[in-house]
């Protein structure tokens, strides 16, 4: 028989990565799928450079599946089971990721699917009766393996195939850490990230951005990148206003590929705006006012500032206080 290969659920955090090894040190081959919501954090750049090191480090191979668009079209938005505690759909996005995995399988000649997932560990997609639930909506059918759990669940097809060795694989329940922090030891794996591997859709801050922007405006793949940058303001014609909070979110924001916004920056030193394009005049003049207060203009002085096609004179608000009003939170 051909090498037994298993592809993982690979979100970076450290059940993943114990999953994997598990079934490594069975000889099995494993590759790592890293699903690109978009949601993921804010550093992308670095984000992938720590999933190959780190799968390099358990002998895993790693493959990013782009899934933004798809995610936000089927999942984001209408999720069967609903949120978590913020704008996560956790059981739907699990079910989602092992619905797209099991498509891969013959892609890359794979037999089945592992997933870190612990049973009684997390509120939302680890609960017992939420495995079920993302197996059902998942129609992975038997083909989905958790290895830190599987002894406290019915022998799965790779179990009962003997592909995999049931007896070395673990039975942990709940919440404490203990039993993995031990592996993580033995197996030398350190600065690993937090389970949710920092999904912005778990930061209620970030969640109340998208809440709003709903209210506004249709949800594109290209607003997930707006929505992580600068302070986000809601003018009281509707537009959207994101001003930059330093030069590095200056940096980001002009590099944002959107076609929804004008980008202005000031005539002297300070924040780069992003103002939706459809705003009213009176939003553009209080935009102007916004971004000047987060620079070093001066109240008592006027300063001209290059919107699109439209030229707006404006003075900053003497105090941040009035430009926070407008503040999304
Ligand atoms: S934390 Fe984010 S990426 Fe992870 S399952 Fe929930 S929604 Fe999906």
């Amino acid at each position: 028989m051909s090498k037994i290969r298993a592809l993982a659920l690979f979100s970076g955090g450290l059940d993943s990565l114990l999953a994997m090894k598990l079934l490594i040190e069975q000889g099995i081959e494993v590759i790592g799928l890293h699903f690109d919501t978009g949601f993921g954090g804010k550093a992308e750049e670095e984000k992938q450079k720590y999933l190959q090191d780190i799968a390099k480090k358990i002998g895993a191979k790693l493959e990013i599946v782009n899934i933004r668009d798809q995610f936000i079209q089927e999942i984001l938005f209408d999720p069967k089971y609903g949120y978590g505690k913020n704008f996560n759909p956790c059981i739907d996005c699990h079910a989602n990721m092992i619905r797209i995995a099991k498509a891969l399988l013959p892609k890359y000649d794979a037999h089945f699917i592992i997933s870190g997932e612990v049973v009684g560990q997390r509120p939302m997609s680890q609960r017992f009766d939420a495995l079920k639930k993302v197996e059902n909506l998942s129609s992975a059918d038997g083909f989905i393996l958790r290895p830190l759990s599987a002894k406290l669940l019915p022998p799965t097809i790779p179990e009962q195939k003997g592909w995999v060795n049931r007896k070395k694989l673990l039975g942990i329940s709940g919440r404490s850490r203990e039993v993995q922090m031990e592996l993580a030891k033995k197996w030398g794996i350190e600065n690993y990230e937090s389970p949710s591997g920092g999904c912005l859709l778990t930061d209620e801050h970030f969640s109340k951005k998208i809440k709003d922007h709903i209210t506004y405006d249709t949800f594109d793949v290209e607003d997930i990148d707006v929505l992580k940058w600068g302070r986000h303001f809601r003018l009281p014609d509707g537009a959207k206003l994101v001003v930059s909070r330093n030069q590095e979110e200056n940096e980001k924001i002009k590099n944002i590929h959107q076609t929804k916004y004008i980008l202005f920056t000031l005539p002297l030193p300070g924040p780069v705006s992003l103002l939706h394009k459809n705003a009213s005049k009176k939003d553009k003049e209080l935009a102007v006012k916004i971004a000047l207060t987060y620079s070093k203009a001066r109240p008592e002085e006027s300063y001209e500032v290059v919107i699109g096609d439209k030229r707006v004179t404006a003075s900053p608000f003497p105090s941040k206080a009035e430009a926070q009003r407008y503040l999304i939170k």
